[in-house]
């Protein structure tokens, strides 16, 4: 598997850096519909599209180490913020 996962979501570009990512949860806790860890421990998406923006985004932010970044339809980094 590749070190970035990448979806285009409702026009917001998220990528998880799967290098950075450190397992802890806290994306997955804040949305199991979004994201969820794969079996070696490092967080995968699920189903980002079915996730209300704000919800998402906010998703997105909590990541501790900053392994999930947003950028908007501009191209304009949203997350971290
Ligand atoms: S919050 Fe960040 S470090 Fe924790 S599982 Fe999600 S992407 Fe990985």
């Amino acid at each position: 598997m590749s070190d970035f996962d990448e979806r285009e979501v409702s026009g917001l570009r998220i990528r998880i850096d799967r290098g950075l990512c450190v397992g802890f949860g806290d994306c997955v806790t804040e949305s199991v519909e979004a994201f969820k860890m794969a079996e070696d421990g490092i967080v995968v998406f699920v189903a980002p599209q079915g996730v209300d923006r704000e919800r998402l985004l906010a998703a997105c932010d909590v990541c501790p180490v900053d392994a999930i970044t947003v950028w908007d339809a501009t191209g304009r980094q949203i997350v971290p913020s």
